[in-house]
């Protein structure tokens, strides 16, 4: 296995590092609070530098204005990203947006590549992905309760959905529904396009989540689809598709998370090292002089370090074996890094006192955005499962 990157890369890597210390970080705490269309337009100009400096959509193969880079590289630019809640969608590679972007570069018709994906990896429009159901374990994609049936040339989709992340202001969303009841557990259900317009969907709330209510792209809406008719052109792949587009989707979305806590984690350190070493705790003796702060800091730092090894090398595993063969170490990075994510996090603000608990640093919205990441795309105990089970085989 091989990580190393070009000089090329590992100049891209410093140049990007720099924009997002100098452009995002200094701005986010006060943006990130501000309404959605006022932070909408406040990030307009940035995302237009990142494009004219060939940065834009750097996961898209078939970015013309970007470039294409290797699942590895795609990590550690994740990483850089990552450090500001502000960078993915600067950088136009924004979750939901990759994910499905991936997925119609991947299984969508031309006609769909042409109205959907284009506008979306260009950013000039926003989606969602509406897959988890209040009703039923989301952990369990085969228990779906959400029905598209075919009536002549359309299907008419029937769902109730929550954690619609940034459905609010999207122009599209993917969907996965059932479509072939009687089907094997596995090929019961698809994944079907709904633009936001149709009369049969709605957006019913934006849920407020560990006291924030998100708008925009940084909303997690509950959504409703009452007899919502799409045509059958909308069918993502082939019918029966869903569970095998959602895992497809999942496998290099879960290099992305992980690489972007791991960027969260590593500015968590550095600010926990900075603040020990100012903040004096007795007289001549800083908080950087006591041993249990040492011991914090070296652990979390073998942690990161750990986590950005296995994830890379996971990386490298899909690329060069394939997703199958990866599934194991795919499992393993997300509830290890979410874990060394949270830690960071945790350790950070405890050395931070009461200013931890505050918004005048950036961690406290770390804390509360990223403790999801324990719980989406597969909670932790899912993981550890599947890991388990197949070493106990
Ligand atoms: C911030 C955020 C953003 C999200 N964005 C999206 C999105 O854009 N689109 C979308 O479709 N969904 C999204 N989700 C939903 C997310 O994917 C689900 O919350 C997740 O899959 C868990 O499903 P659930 O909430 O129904 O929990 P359940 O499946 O009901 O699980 C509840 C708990 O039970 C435990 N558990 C579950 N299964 C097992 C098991 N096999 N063994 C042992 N314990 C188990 C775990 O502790 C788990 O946390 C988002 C969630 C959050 C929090």
């Amino acid at each position: 296995m091989d990580f190393s990157v070009s000089p090329k890369i590992h100049q891209d890597l410093k140049l990007m590092r720099s924009f997002v210390k100098e452009e995002l970080y200094p701005i986010e705490s006060k943006r990130l609070h501000e309404s959605w269309p006022t932070l909408e337009s406040t990030l307009q100009p940035l995302r237009d530098t990142v494009k004219s400096n060939g940065w834009w959509a750097p996961y898209f193969h078939g970015n013309k204005q970007g470039k294409s880079y290797s699942l590895v590289e795609l990590g550690l630019i994740s990483e850089v990203m990552g450090a500001s809640p502000l960078g993915h969608y600067v950088f136009g590679s924004q979750a939901p947006d990759a994910g499905n972007a991936e997925l119609l570069e991947a299984f969508g018709s031309e006609e769909q590549k042409e109205q959907y994906l284009k506008p979306l990896v260009d950013g000039k429009i926003r989606s969602c992905f509406a897959m988890t159901e209040p009703a039923v374990a989301g952990s369990n994609p085969t228990l779906l309760e959400a029905t598209a049936e075919k009536d002549g040339d359309d299907y008419i989709i029937n769902a109730h959905k929550w954690f619609t992340s940034s459905a609010d202001g999207a122009n599209f969303a993917i969907i996965m529904a059932v479509t072939n009841p009687e089907a094997d557990i596995y090929q019961r259900s698809s994944m079907l396009i709904v633009d936001c317009d149709n009369p049969g969907f709605e957006l019913v709330r934006n849920i407020s989540i560990m006291g924030e209510q998100g708008a925009g792209y940084f909303s997690h809406a509950e959504t409703k689809f009452t007899n919502c008719r799409v045509p059958k052109t909308a069918l993502i792949g082939a019918e029966g598709e869903g569970f095998k587009l959602a895992q497809t989707r999942l496998g290099p979305g879960r290099i992305h998370h992980c690489m972007r806590w791991l960027g969260i984690a590593d500015r968590a350190l550095k600010m926990h090292c900075d603040y020990a070493k100012t903040r004096m705790i007795g007289h001549k003796r800083s908080l950087a002089d006591s041993d249990i702060t040492k011991q914090r800091i070296a652990e979390n730092a073998a942690n990161i370090a750990a986590a950005k090894a296995l994830v890379l090398q996971t990386a490298w595993q899909i690329e060069h074996q394939g997703f199958k063969a990866a599934r194991f170490n795919i499992s393993m990075i997300k509830y290890f890094t979410a874990n060394v994510l949270q830690k960071s996090l945790d350790d950070a603000i405890q050395a931070m006192g009461g200013l931890g608990m505050t918004d005048d640093t950036i961690l406290a919205y770390f804390f509360r955005h990223e403790r999801a990441a324990r719980i989406y795309d597969g909670p932790d105990e899912v993981h550890q499962v599947s890991v388990a089970k197949q070493l106990l085989k």
